[in-house]
């Protein structure tokens, strides 16, 4: 196992922000990624699991423990179920399973990121989540240093939740996934703006033509990652949708000076649109905050617009979260995972 020392972390996320980690290893097989965990251990330091580095946002001064990246390369087919290393970059697969004919993730097409970090918030997008077919999470389980395989219904997956990032946030290092795949599906194409994409279509359209579709949709909203392109440098959706009681909706919009849409989520609950949220509350695309400002073609993803820290993304995300609290009542979730020198306990996977 190499282990590197002070190595900077903002090459490694997609805001191109953050410090160094004290230690650095690259978990290219489960072995590495066990002893990189018993490295952390002996010495009593703090773990994180870095995946394609997609959903983070690090601190200036870095993380003083042990940083695996996971590198874990290699796509098995046997049937209709791909078992995919969770170093795998995300986005490869999707198309790998579609020329192989294989539907079921086509819409989740341009996400960033590794497959092993598709379950822990259920990656979703255009009316798919990777819960819709994991079948098995392959993980290593830092309560017991030993490896040992999830089925699908012991993940807890909800809207961008999981046990990963919920219950047993920073027990579990996920090594492989099965994602069990519909051979000769139909794409779905359930979500608005991809029925608006294919309106004029009088026959189905392809998986393959569905995920371009997807692709091109993410690209006018700066949601894909092109190389050069300043809307680029995100996390993606800075804010989760919330989730409230319709009571909750039903009082806010009586106050609202425009229109707030709004869509049902499960156990009688409803899923607001932070866009709307944060819009209203005076925030529009473009907006700049110093070297950290917001897309200007997508109002939930806070961008680095270069040479940017992570204390300015941190306080224009703040002041979004208490502009919009102040205003709506309704407290922001951030979805990237923060990661700073008080993040993580020993040999956990961090926060
Ligand atoms: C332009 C852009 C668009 C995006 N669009 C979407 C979208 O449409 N839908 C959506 O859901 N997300 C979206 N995201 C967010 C992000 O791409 C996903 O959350 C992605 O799955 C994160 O994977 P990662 O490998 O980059 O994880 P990282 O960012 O490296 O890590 C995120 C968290 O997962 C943990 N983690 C990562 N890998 C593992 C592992 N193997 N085992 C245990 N824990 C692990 C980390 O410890 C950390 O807590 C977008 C991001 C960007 C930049």
């Amino acid at each position: 196992m190499l282990v590197r020392e002070q190595v900077p972390l903002a090459p490694y996320t997609t805001l191109g922000i953050g410090g160094p980690a004290r230690w650095f290893v690259e978990g290219t097989d489960e072995e590495s990624v066990l002893e990189a965990v018993r490295f952390a251990r002996e010495r009593s330091l703090p773990l994180f699991v870095l995946g394609g580095g997609s959903n983070l946002l690090v601190s200036d001064e870095g993380f003083p423990g042990v940083v695996v990246r996971i590198a874990l390369m290699g796509i098995e087919q046997n049937g209709n179920v791909f078992r995919v290393a969770a170093g795998e970059n995300w986005d490869n697969f999707v198309t790998h399973a579609i020329v192989k004919g294989f539907g079921g993730i086509e819409c989740l097409a341009g996400i960033p990121g590794t497959a092993g970090g598709t379950p822990v918030q259920n990656v979703g997008a255009y009316g798919q989540e990777v819960s819709g077919t994991i079948a098995m999470v392959r993980v290593l389980d830092l309560n017991h240093l030993k490896y040992g395989e999830l089925p699908a219904a012991t993940c807890g997956f909800s809207y961008r939740r999981s046990i990963f990032n919920t219950t047993h946030r920073g027990r579990f290092v996920v090594t492989r996934i099965d994602y069990k795949l519909r051979n000769k599906a139909f794409p779905v194409l359930s979500y608005p703006d991809l029925k608006r994409y294919f309106r004029d279509r009088k026959d189905t359209p392809t998986l393959a033509e569905a995920a371009a579709a997807v692709r091109e949709i993410r690209h006018e909203k700066g949601m894909l990652l092109v190389e050069g392109e300043p809307d680029c440098r995100s996390a993606g959706s800075f804010f989760k949708n919330p989730v409230v009681p319709q009571a909750q909706y039903d009082a806010m919009v009586a106050k609202a000076s425009a229109p707030i849409p709004v869509f049902a989520a499960p156990r009688g609950m409803v899923k607001i649109p932070a866009a709307t949220l944060v819009e209203q509350a005076g925030f529009h695309k473009g907006f700049a905050m110093g070297a950290a400002g917001i897309s200007s073609r997508h109002t939930l993803a806070l961008i680095n617009r270069g040479g940017a820290t992570a204390a300015e993304v941190v306080a224009l995300r703040d002041l979004i979260a208490a502009t919009v609290e102040k205003r709506f009542g309704i407290r922001l979730e951030a979805e990237p995972v923060w990661l700073g020198p008080e993040a993580g306990t020993p040999a956990t996977t961090g926060r």
